[in-house]
C-alpha cells in the first residue's frame, strides 16, 4: 500500500529528510552528553581523592570549564534539531493530510450516482477525516518516533558497550520476549482499527440520516426507537474502541516493563562493578545515563508500532475509495461539436439498467436463455427518438416510467452506454464532459439548494458574479420563475441565507429558485439543449400558468431544444410534441390532441391533471414532508 502511494509521500521527501537528518543531529549530540558528564566526575573524583589542592589547581579548571562549555553547546545543538527535525516532519505530515483529503474529495466529486448508492455518505466522510488524519499522525507521530528509537539507539549502544559490554547485555536480555509480543499483538491492532472505523462510519451515517429525517422521527414518535439504535451502534464502537485500546495499552506497557526492569538490573549488578572497581563511578553514572536515554523512546516503541498500523490500515480504507475508478469519464481523445452548436439530439436504441449495490449476487446462468432477462429490471428499454434542434418536447408518464432516468442520462450523470446518444451526430461518450454538460442546462427533479444566500444558489459563483449579474441575467431569471416578488419581500432579499438544503424556503419556493438558476445557468453558458424535470411539481396552478406566460414571453424556450418530464397538461401544450413512456419504453409520440384522442394512459393522465387543478392540491415531495411536518 505505502509503495501504491509513494508519489504522495515522496512529494515531501525533501522536509522528511531533511527532519531525519536533524534527529540524527539531535541524537548523535544527545549521546555525547552522558560522555562528558563521565568525564566530568571522574575528574571530580580523581582530584577528590589527590586533596583540595589539585582541585584549585588551574589546569584541571581549565579542563573542567571546557567540559561544561562542550556540554552546555551540545544542549543547544540538541535543542535546535529537535525543533528542526519536529518543524520538518510535522510539518510534511500536516501537508501530506492536506493533499490526500483533497485528493479523496476531488475523487470522490467525479464519482457516478452508483458510488453514492453503495457508499453511504457517512461513510465517506469518515474516511475523509479520520483516516486521513491517522495517516497524518503515522507521518507526524509514529515514523518520527520510530526514526527517532533507532536512532537512539544507533548512538547510545555503542556507548553504553564502551562503558560495559556485560551490562548491556544485561540491559537487552529481555528484549527478545518485547519483540515477540510485539509480533504477535501488532496485527491485532490493525484489524481492530479496521473495525474500530467501520462502526464509526455506521455511526456517522445514521446521526447523518436521522438529523436530515428529524421531521419525520418526531413526527412519528420515533425518538427512543432511533436513541436505542444510536446507543446499540455506540456501544459497538466503545467494546472495539477499548479492545483496540486495551492492545495498545499492553503494547506500551510491556516495553515500559522491559525498560523498568533493565534499569534494576543494570542498578544492581552495575552497583557491584564499581564497588568491584571494574569500572569507575563517572561510567557507571553515564551508563545509567545513557539508560535514562533510552528509556522514553523505549516505551514509545509500542505507540509508535500500533500507529504505523493504524497508517497502514487508514491508508487501505482511503484506497478502497482511490481505487474504484469513476465509470464517467472523458474520453481520452474527445471529440469536439461542429460549431456552432445547434442541439439536435438523437437516441439510438438506449436501455439502462440500475446497479443495485444491496443486490445479492445473480445466480449462476444454469443454460436458461430467459434467466437473465427475467434478472435485469430495466428503468428504459429500447428507446429510440430524434428531437430536432429548437424543438420543445414533453415526457408524460406515471410515476416510474423512466422520465428521469432519461434525463439523466442525456448530461452523463448516469452510465450513458456509447452510441446511444448523440448531439449534433457526435456520441455523446465521445465528447469531453465538460463540453457535454456546457451544452446541456438541466434542472434536476429534486430541487437542492446550498446553505448560502439565495444569490449564491442561482448564480453558483463568487459573491462578486451575483453584482455583475444582477440587473441582466438574475432579476429576468427570478422574474421567469415567478419568484422575484417572493425574494424581495424576504428581510435580507437576494442576501437571505437558505439553510441546510433551504430549509428555510417552502418546498415551491426552492423549486422556483432552482429553476431560475437552470434558466441563469441555460443563458450564461448559452447552451442549446435545456432539460427540465417535473419543474412544476412543487407549485399551484396559478403560479404554474404565470410561469408558463413568463417562460414564453420572454422567449426562453426559443432557439432551444427544450426538454421536460411533467405531469402538468397546460405545461404540455406548449410543446411542439409529447412523448408517452410507461414501464421504461415509448408508447407513443404525437401532438397533445393525438394522444388524447388515441391513447388511454394519456388520456387516464390528462384526467388526474384536470382534477389536481379543480381542487389545487400539490402532493408534498419527500423534501417538503420532512422540512414542514
Ligand atoms: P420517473 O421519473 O418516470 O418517475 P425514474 O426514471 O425515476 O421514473 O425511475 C424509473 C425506474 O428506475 C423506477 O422503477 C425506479 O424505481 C428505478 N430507479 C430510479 N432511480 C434508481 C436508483 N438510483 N437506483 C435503482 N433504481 C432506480
Amino acid at each position: 500500500m505505502f509503495i501504491k502511494y509513494r508519489g504522495l509521500f515522496l512529494k515531501y521527501k525533501v522536509p522528511f529528510t531533511l527532519g531525519i537528518l536533524a534527529l540524527l543531529a539531535t541524537n548523535a549530540a544527545g549521546a555525547m552528553i552522558p560522555d562528558l558528564i563521565q568525564q566530568a566526575i571522574d575528574l571530580l573524583d580523581i582530584t577528590k581523592r589527590q586533596g583540595i589542592e589539585a582541585l584549585s589547581d588551574s589546569q584541571t579548571q581549565q579542563a573542567f570549564e571546557a567540559l561544561l562549555f562542550q556540554m552546555l553547546g551540545l544542549s543547544v545543538l540538541v535543542f535546535a534539531a529537535r525543533l528542526l527535525s519536529r518543524y520538518w516532519i510535522i510539518g510534511a505530515g500536516q501537508r501530506l493530510e492536506y493533499d490526500l483529503r483533497n485528493r479523496v474529495y476531488q475523487h470522490i466529486l467525479k464519482m457516478p450516482n452508483s458510488f453514492f448508492s453503495a457508499n453511504p455518505s457517512g461513510e465517506l466522510m469518515s474516511r475523509m477525516t479520520n483516516d486521513v488524519e491517522s495517516l497524518r499522525m503515522m507521518i507526524g507521530g509514529g515514523l518520527m518516533l520510530g526514526f527517532n528509537t533507532f536512532f537512539v539507539y544507533c548512538t547510545t549502544l555503542p556507548m553504553m558497550i564502551r562503558i560495559s559490554p556485560m551490562l548491556t547485555l544485561l540491559t537487552f536480555i529481555l528484549y527478545p520476549f518485547g519483540i515477540w509480543a510485539l509480533s504477535k499483538i501488532s496485527s491485532r491492532v490493525k484489524a481492530l482499527y479496521y473495525q474500530v472505523q467501520d462502526v464509526l462510519g455506521q455511526i456517522s451515517t445514521v446521526v447523518q440520516e436521522n438529523f436530515t429525517g428529524i421531521a419525520v422521527i418526531q413526527a412519528y414518535a420515533k425518538e427512543t426507537v432511533e436513541n436505542t439504535r444510536m446507543q446499540n451502534e455506540s456501544r459497538r464502537y466503545l467494546k472495539v474502541y477499548q479492545q483496540l485500546i486495551h492492545k495498545r495499552v499492553i503494547l506500551m506497557m510491556i516495553f515500559v516493563m522491559l525498560g523498568g526492569l533493565s534499569y534494576l538490573a543494570v542498578l544492581s549488578f552495575g552497583g557491584w562493578q564499581v564497588i568491584d572497581q571494574k569500572i569507575t563511578l563517572g561510567g557507571f553514572i553515564a551508563f545509567t545515563l545513557f539508560l535514562e536515554r533510552i528509556a522514553w523512546p523505549t516505551a514509545s516503541m509500542g505507540w509508535t508500532i500500533s500507529t504505523v498500523q493504524q497508517g497502514a490500515a487508514a491508508l487501505k480504507r482511503v484506497d478502497d475509495i482511490l481505487s474504484q475508478e469513476s465509470t464517467i469519464t472523458s474520453p481520452d481523445n474527445p471529440e469536439p461539436l461542429p460549431q456552432p452548436v445547434k442541439g439536435d439530439l438523437n437516441i439510438r436504441d438506449l436501455s439502462f439498467t440500475y446497479l443495485n449495490p444491496y443486490a445479492k449476487k445473480t445466480p449462476v446462468n444454469n443454460g436458461d436463455e430467459n434467466q437473465e432477462e427475467e434478472d435485469v429490471l430495466y428503468a428504459l428499454k429500447n428507446i429510440t427518438l430524434h428531437l430536432p434542434a429548437g424543438q420543445t418536447v414533453a415526457i408524460v408518464g406515471p410515476i416510474g416510467a423512466g422520465k428521469s432516468t432519461l434525463l439523466r442520462l442525456l448530461p452523463r450523470l448516469l452510465e450513458t452506454p456509447d452510441n446511444t446518444v448523440f448531439i449534433d451526430s457526435v456520441d455523446i461518450t465521445r465528447l469531453s464532459l465538460e463540453a457535454l454538460r456546457k451544452t446541456i442546462a438541466l434542472m434536476p427533479q429534486q430541487s437542492y439548494l446550498f446553505s448560502n444566500t439565495i444569490a449564491n444558489n442561482i448564480v453558483l459563483a463568487k459573491p462578486e458574479e451575483f453584482v455583475n449579474l444582477r440587473e441582466s441575467h438574475v432579476i429576468p431569471a427570478t422574474k421567469a420563475a415567478s419568484v422575484h416578488p417572493e425574494i424581495q419581500a424576504m428581510m435580507h432579499q437576494y442576501e437571505t441565507t437558505v439553510g441546510e438544503r433551504g430549509v428555510m424556503l417552502s418546498g415551491g419556493q426552492r423549486q422556483r429558485v432552482s429553476l431560475a438558476r437552470t434558466i441563469l445557468q441555460s443563458q450564461l453558458l448559452e447552451a442549446p439543449v435545456l432539460i427540465l424535470d417535473d419543474p412544476f411539481s412543487q407549485v399551484d396552478a396559478g403560479t404554474e400558468e404565470r410561469i408558463i406566460d413568463a417562460l414564453e414571453s420572454r422567449k426562453l424556450f426559443e432557439n432551444k431544444t427544450t426538454l421536460f418530464a411533467t405531469h402538468r397538461m397546460s405545461m404540455v401544450q406548449k410543446a411542439d410534441w409529447v412523448i408517452l413512456m410507461n414501464h421504461g419504453e415509448i408508447v407513443a409520440t404525437g401532438s397533445h390532441q393525438d394522444l388524447l384522442a388515441s391513447q388511454p394512459l394519456y388520456q387516464q393522465l390528462h384526467r388526474q391533471d384536470e382534477l389536481r387543478k379543480q381542487t389545487d392540491v400539490i402532493l408534498p415531495s419527500d423534501d417538503e414532508a420532512i422540512n414542514h411536518v
